[in-house]
């Protein structure tokens, strides 16, 4: 039994050595004629992932790192043993497909090295800047070569028609709809559905989305919705996808949009904790007309645009604390008090979407605790936000409306196809 199993492994053991040549001598090969290291190769060197510290001839082994607050492409390769010269190659070569210093956090960072007699060599660098792409670094005859690999992506539109249990959300998670189209979903019908009092249990959804998957059947990243349709007791409530000059806006089957001028309430799951009108101000006291509403709600809470508009003033302003002010269209701003921060990007005359987020629920300024002060001003007049008339959305036209109708057409075939 022993002598048996001496003889497996020293069979095992010569079937490793023989395998650990031909990959050695591949390896050099492709070192020396080939730009392209074959795939399989890679494929090979992740398999030894993370075995760092191994003392044999020859051995290929992966790291990673994931860029986190403060963390930059130079920073990670000082963690590896490339030397200055070397990290100045790699970055010459890095910055032609790529703006390194515009990593975002987050960010995937393999680094595979040869362990040659107890040296380590890295050969290869592959930085994952999003999911659709990667970009290799790669060591041959001591010179870096750059080489970006995009995949290729299949477009796939699924439908799903389902009955209300409990929740729009967790109906749609039940089948596996992915948050961010749950998201979209729910935004497309809140300027008409209370989603607390009119849905019932039984009330039906369609949806009908894109998503993208890869070769193997692996979902990279959805696409939009391009059909929702909520069916409640009474009433029912249908969109279309429809793009025009680049943007992207929501029909219901005659051309009219969905889109309000205004949301009354800029923030999700928050709760009225003060009304407009006269009150005595908790702060200084006294009797005072509250010009706005306040929506009590945690610390980070996103706040969205009410509409689409310009940032008109992004700063501290006074009692107010962090504030954000937008100029929308026909004469209407939206103001929003006592941030903790402001979303990325949100600068003064910066264009922003309605329900995009602009900044964060805090306590800044003259204010007792975590809320959100809403204002809505028209022709320079502070109006109540619960009780304003919102325009309602705009209505397709001649042209425009014949291409809506000929994309809903096609829409709705693409339904009964999937149906049927
Ligand atoms: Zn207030």
């Amino acid at each position: 039994m022993y002598l048996l199993n001496k003889k497996i492994l020293v069979f095992v053991f010569g079937l490793i050595l023989i395998i650990a040549i031909a990959y050695y001598l591949s390896v050099s090969f492709n070192d020396k004629n080939d730009i392209q290291i074959p795939k399989e190769t890679i494929q090979i060197q992740k398999n030894h992932s993370e075995k760092k510290d191994s003392l044999d001839l020859f051995f290929s082994f992966l790291e990673y790192y994931e860029l986190e607050e403060g963390d930059t492409f130079i920073s990670t390769l000082k963690k590896t043993n490339l030397n200055n010269r070397e990290i100045d190659q790699l970055i010459t070569a890095a910055r032609d497909v790529m703006n390194i210093n515009q990593l975002r956090i987050g960010t995937r960072i393999e680094i595979i090295s040869d362990l040659i007699k107890e040296e380590r060599i890295v050969k290869e660098i592959v930085i994952y800047p999003d999911s659709e792409e990667n970009i290799s670094v790669l060591r041959i005859n001591d010179k870096f070569t750059v080489r970006k690999d995009i995949k290729t992506l299949y477009s796939e539109l699924v439908f799903h028609e389902i009955e209300i249990d409990k929740s729009i959300y967790s109906s749609l998670k039940n089948i596996n709809v992915p948050d961010n189209i749950i998201m979209s979903f729910v935004k497309l019908f809140s300027f008409d559905i209370d989603f607390q009092r009119d849905i019932r249990n039984k009330n039906k959804i369609n949806i009908l989305f894109e998503q993208f998957k890869d070769k193997d059947g692996e979902l990279v990243k959805t696409g939009s919705i391009f059909f929702a349709e909520i069916i409640l007791t009474k009433d029912s409530y249908e969109l279309y996808k429809f793009e025009e000059n680049n943007y992207i806006e929501y029909f219901n089957s005659e051309g009219k949009s969905a889109t309000k001028a205004l949301m009354k309430t800029p923030i999700n799951g928050a709760r009225l904790s003060s009304a407009y009108g006269m009150r005595k101000h908790p702060i200084l006291g006294y009797n005072k007309k509250h010009m706005g509403v306040d929506f009590a709600a945690p610390i980070g809470t996103p706040i969205m645009a009410a509409g689409t508009g310009h940032i008109e003033y992004v700063g501290t302003n006074g009692g107010a604390g962090k504030y954000i002010r937008i100029k929308h269209l026909n004469g209407y701003k939206t103001s929003y008090s006592h941030l903790s921060g402001y979303a990325s990007g949100i600068q003064k005359n910066v264009r922003v979407r309605q329900g995009q987020t602009i900044g964060y629920v805090g306590s800044t300024g003259l204010s007792t605790g975590p809320h959100l002060h809403y204002e809505v001003i028209f022709n320079g007049e502070k109006i109540n936000p619960m009780k304003m008339k919102l325009p309602s959305g705009k209505k397709l036209k001649g042209m425009n409306l014949n291409n809506f109708l000929t994309e809903r057409d096609r829409i709705n075939n693409e339904i009964s196809k999937i149906k049927n």
